[in-house]
Formats: structure tokens, C-alpha cells, sequence
């Protein structure tokens, strides 16, 4: 095994294809995929020092594996952290922090803005062990700070939030965390460092869900942790491998290819959804858009100090409507007439992906709940993908320019 050494000053497009290959005696350029489960020892005395982990060296792919440590390493390297923990998924990513740095009796601070899932999990399955969760603004900062108590040991914000692209200030919250003898964790998964590295803001730790735009191209479920070699050692790789929640070397293997061409998508992905935004924000049909990038965006300016000057590739935007019935009619007529934008909830494929979170992601909140998130039922979310912008905006004038001649009376009254 060979690992070339690298020029120490280069840029995170240099960083995201040469970091993390670890060459076979065949010397291959891409990257190999070590598609095995076990590793042979060489002796006996070799293989006890290994178990023991007094020396390096590959046993078991549920301890290591070298595709996965690859993927880490390049990961890591982008984040600016010293290592990465990768896991199954993004959601086995952010239990394994909380089963890494929490236990009965702690406290958590959350954004109530978070995916529906992190929320699922903080609320109700780490309820069930004595950790309890405090949700609080994603944007208020005074929030944050007085929900803290003495026996708070983790803040954890997701930026910008799904779907209404609110943004919270990290180096705010780093410091609210910091103050307070807590640490703060940051999901990145809709900037991804290729826009937004938290660690250099101040947080300790970031979470991903390879799953989006890492793999990029809709493959598979993944997930890390970027952080230091302490935490690594000291508080999740111990219960990782323990619990088992290890991330397959071949999904490690698609996301480590995912991840050379991370930064031009995500650039890309963003112009377009740049694009996109400025011009539903001109149609008459619609009543409001969300996006970072807009300057009517309540947090442009934190946004754009943040996320490198882009807003990202998600950008939801509400029908004009004059009640709940008819904003659904509406949006169901735009969403059912693209023929290029795909009706899913996943997001970051290179494929446009087209929602109704009110009815799907956000289906299951109660008319209040949903009302307090300010998930209406005229709302429609897009996560750009790499097509030419002229055809998704065309897929999505076909929509619109036959709200208005269309009569669409109310049929059912079932919201
Ligand atoms: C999808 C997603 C997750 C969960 O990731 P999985 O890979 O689906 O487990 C976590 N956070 C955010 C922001 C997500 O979009």
C-alpha cells in the first residue's frame, strides 16, 4: 500500500480528488473498492496486536475498512476537521453522536426547524433513555441562549432549514454553546462544505446525510460525522463499532467519487436554483419566494457571509391562492404538470426533484403544527438539479401560465 504524499497548501478542488487513496501493490489511479468483510493477518502474534489495537491494520469491516477510511479522509479534508466518522446513514450519524456524547440525564438544545426525522429522534426515541430535548427558533438566538441549563451538553442546528431555507448563525450558537460548557453540532447537509464549512465558524461538530448531495447522484444512503481525532477515538468510534451502524465500503466507495465533483455541482445547482428563484419571485402566480440568495430573504446577509456567496440548490416558493383548498389545487396543478421535475422528496440528485411538503414531509404535523412550521398547503419545493435551466423553468411555466385560465372550483374539502 502507497500513500502519496501531498502538497501541504492546496485547495479543497485539489483536496476532493487526490485525498484519501491508500494504492494497492497494482498501483490503480481511481480509487479501489475493498469489497470484503474480514482481512487476512499475516500471523498470529500480527493479528493479536491488531485486536488488541496496539497496532494499525485492518480485521473486520465492521472496526475499518480501507474504501470507508478513504471516504473519511477526503470528507474530513473538505470540512476542514481531522477526521470523519462514517456511518450507515445521515440518521445513524446523528444517533451515534448522541449515543457518543450523551447519556441519561442530559440535556439537548434543537432548532424545532430540523429534518423530520433528527426531530423524531431527539423528541421521541432519546426521550425514551432520559435525554431530554428543548426546540427552539432556528433563527433566535435569544431562544437558544435561554433555553441553556446547567446540564446542557449538546446545541444542534440544521442550516438552512428544509423547506423554507431559514438560516441560523452558527458562530452565534457556537458561542451560546460554548458559554454554557456545551458543544454544538451542525447538520450541513443542504450547503455542504463545497458552500459552508461550520467548523471554521466555530462548531464542533458537523453532521451529513451522504445520501444528498455528497453521492450527488441519488445512489445510495450514507452518513458522517466530521470532528476531531479526540472525538473520533474517545467518543464514536468506540460505539460505532460496537453498535454497528458502519457504512458499507461500496457506499463509502460511490460517495468518495461523489465528492470529486461535490463543488461544481453544488456551484452549479445553485446558480440554476439562483436562476429559478429570481424568476418565480417575478410571476404573478406566485405569492412568495424562499431562497437564501434572494436580498428579500429575511437572512440574505447572514446567508451569503455563510454560505460563500451562494444560496444553495433548494428553493420553495408559495402559490397565490385565496384559501388552504385552493393553494393545494394549485400546487398539485403545477407540481402534476412538469414533465422534467420528478415528484419525490429526496433531494441533492442531479435529477430536479419537486415537492408538497404539506403533504408529504410535513404530512403528518397536525393543521397547527404545520401552520407554526409555515408549511402551507400552497407551498411547492424544488431542489435544482443539473438539467439546463431553460427547460426547468419552461416545466414550470407550463404549470403556472394555466392557474389563472383553468377553473379549478374546490371538489373535496378534505385539508
Ligand atoms: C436526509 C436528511 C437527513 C437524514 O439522512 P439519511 O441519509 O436519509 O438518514 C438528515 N438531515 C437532513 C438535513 C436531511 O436532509
Amino acid at each position: 500500500m502507497t500513500v502519496h504524499a501531498l502538497p501541504d497548501t492546496l485547495h479543497s478542488d485539489t483536496l476532493a480528488v487526490h485525498v484519501g487513496i491508500d494504492r494497492s501493490q497494482y498501483g490503480e489511479n481511481s480509487e479501489a473498492l475493498y469489497l470484503t468483510s474480514g482481512f487476512v493477518q499475516p500471523d498470529a502474534e500480527t493479528a493479536r496486536r491488531r485486536f488488541a489495537m496496539e497496532e494499525e491494520g485492518y480485521t473486520y469491516t465492521r472496526v475499518g475498512n480501507p474504501t470507508v477510511t478513504g471516504m473519511e479522509q477526503r470528507l474530513a479534508a473538505l470540512e476542514g476537521t481531522e477526521t470523519a466518522v462514517a456511518t450507515a446513514s445521515g440518521m445513524s450519524a446523528i444517533l451515534l453522536l448522541s449515543m457518543g456524547l450523551l447519556r441519561c440525564g442530559d440535556h439537548v438544545v434543537c432548532s424545532q426547524s430540523v429534518f423530520g426525522s433528527t426531530l423524531r429522534l431527539f423528541a421521541g426515541e432519546l426521550s425514551k433513555f432520559g435525554i431530554e430535548t428543548t426546540f427552539v427558533s432556528q433563527t433566535e438566538v435569544a431562544q437558544w441562549r435561554s433555553a441553556m441549563r446547567p446540564n446542557t451538553k449538546l446545541l444542534f442546528a440544521e442550516t438552512p432549514s428544509n423547506p423554507l431555507t431559514d438560516i441560523c448563525d452558527i458562530a452565534a450558537l457556537a458561542d451560546v454553546a460554548h458559554a454554557g460548557g456545551a458543544l454544538l453540532a451542525v447538520d450541513n447537509c443542504f450547503c455542504t462544505p463545497a458552500l459552508q464549512r461550520p467548523v471554521a465558524l466555530g462548531a464542533d461538530f458537523v453532521i451529513h446525510s451522504g445520501t444528498k448531495y455528497l453521492d450527488g447522484q441519488g445512489r445510495v444512503v450514507a452518513g458522517a460525522i466530521c470532528c476531531s481525532h479526540q472525538f473520533a477515538n474517545d467518543a464514536f468510534l468506540p460505539v460505532l463499532r460496537t453498535v454497528g451502524m458502519v457504512l458499507s465500503p461500496f457506499n463509502a466507495w460511490v460517495v468518495t467519487k461523489g465528492l470529486e465533483t461535490l463543488s461544481l455541482r453544488m456551484r452549479a445547482q445553485s446558480d440554476s436554483a439562483m436562476t429559478l428563484a429570481t424568476w418565480l419571485q417575478a410571476r404573478p402566480e406566485v405569492a412568495r419566494v424562499y431562497y437564501p440568495g434572494l436580498p428579500s430573504h429575511p437572512q440574505h446577509r447572514l446567508a451569503m457571509h455563510q454560505q460563500s456567496g451562494l444560496g444553495g440548490a433548494v428553493v420553495s416558493f408559495d402559490i397565490a391562492a385565496s384559501d388552504a383548498v385552493q393553494a393545494r389545487l394549485r400546487a398539485f396543478h403545477v407540481i402534476d404538470s412538469t414533465q422534467v421535475c420528478r415528484i419525490t422528496t429526496n433531494l441533492g440528485d442531479t435529477k430536479t426533484t419537486i415537492a408538497h411538503p404539506a403533504t408529504t414531509s410535513h404530512g403528518r404535523l397536525t393543521d397547527e403544527q404545520r401552520q407554526a412550521a409555515g408549511i402551507g398547503q400552497g407551498l411547492i419545493r424544488i431542489a435544482v438539479g443539473l438539467e439546463h435551466c431553460a427547460d426547468l423553468q419552461s416545466d414550470l411555466l407550463r404549470g403556472l401560465q394555466t392557474l389563472q385560465t383553468r377553473s379549478m372550483s374546490p371538489t373535496t374539502s378534505t385539508l
